[in-house]
């Protein structure tokens, strides 16, 4: 329900996440036992890499996104990883007029989709180190949640467990192979939050209501990763929450200290205070959201979605509101246009 007025006003957002910038930022110095604990903290988010990368702009989703870019692979918050097919470095056109051919050089398919019957295939790379971390953080998955992981055989749609320079994964399955790369330093923790990410789960706190929540300082925050604290919207994607409020416990939390460039909290509670870093396990609010997402189906297959008036989601590769029974596009020089889908393509009604 959240997400309708924030759906409604989806470009004031974003200026005023720029204003937020002059919050009075009124904590005081952190002493160095602090700081080596918060280091010690710290080191338990995820990192696609452990340097930084180039910052591009590309567009995804219709959107324009500041990324870093590792060797052509464009890495979004840190550690999702964006499909390559639907990145683009030109403003790419997503919707079409009525009696327009769309271009077929570009795909625009669907993003976060759900695994199907909830069931996840998997394959293990053989020269991933300590495969261990796999079969617990699964064994976490399937003990907790209402997921299944299958040994993949000859389906199309998986998850390649892989070693890479950090820990990093796609959000959602986003069909054919999809790696989730863990380095020698991802932790079982680290695993289940990658796995999180693969099964459609983005971090905690780019919850379209964390206004409601945390403070983010922006002028704590290392120069060129900003990008790591936008919210969904910002980032042009679907902004459904499945549970009713931020969890400070989420695995897929980030800490009062992630991307800090000068020891001083990036994001607080409203009442000032900081938080920690948790990668134990699935929270009480992770299970509850996975649930939701991925409801127990007693064996039946799933059924057609139902769409929702006041939500937006995010279908064939472009972030659409539904109203009154129909679909809206926000087009930045045009504002919200209806538009239809018709071959996989959508079209300006
Ligand atoms: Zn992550």
């Amino acid at each position: 329900m959240k997400n309708l007025k924030f759906a409604y006003i989806l470009p004031a957002i974003a200026l005023f996440a720029s204003c937020s910038k002059d919050n009075p930022n009124e904590l005081e110095e952190i002493d160095n036992a602090e700081l080596t604990e918060i280091a010690v903290n710290e080191e338990n988010i995820e990192l696609a890499s452990p340097d930084a990368g180039r910052v591009a702009e590309v567009y995804f989703a219709g959107q324009k996104l500041p990324v870093e870019e590792f060797n052509g692979e464009y890495v979004y918050q840190g550690d999702i990883l964006l499909p390559p097919d639907m990145v683009s470095k030109e403003e790419v056109k997503v919707v079409f007029e009525k009696d327009e051919t769309p271009s077929t050089n570009k795909s625009v398919g669907r993003t976060s989709g759900r695994w199907p019957n909830n069931t996840v295939y998997y394959a293990i790379d053989g020269n991933l180190s300590d495969q261990n971390r796999v079969h617990d953080a699964i064994r976490h998955w399937e003990s907790n949640t209402n997921l299944k992981f299958v040994q993949r055989t000859s389906q199309s749609n998986y998850i390649y467990f892989v070693s890479g320079s950090g820990c990093s994964s796609y959000v959602g399955m986003i069909g054919g192979k999809q790696n989730i790369t863990l380095s020698s330093s991802c932790s079982t923790g680290n695993t289940i939050h990658e796995i999180g990410h693969a099964v459609g789960l983005w971090h905690e706190q780019s919850r379209v209501d964390r206004g409601n929540f945390i403070t983010i300082n922006y002028d704590n925050i290392q120069s060129g990763r900003e990008h790591n604290f936008h919210t969904y919207s910002q980032q042009g994607m679907d902004g459904k929450e499945y549970t009713s409020s931020l969890d400070f416990g989420s695995l897929m939390m980030y800490g009062s200290y992630s991307f800090s460039s000068n020891g001083k909290p990036t994001m607080v509670k409203k009442d000032g205070s900081t938080f920690n870093v948790q990668r134990t396990g699935l929270s009480t609010g992770d299970k509850t959201g996975i649930n939701n997402m991925y409801p127990y189906s007693g064996g039946s297959s799933t059924t057609e979605p139902v769409y929702v008036n006041g939500q937006s989601y995010v279908i064939y590769g472009i972030t659409v509101l539904r109203h009154n029974d129909a679909w809206y596009y926000y087009h930045r020089v045009y504002g919200w246009r209806e538009v239809v889908t018709r071959s996989g393509y959508w079209y300006y009604k």
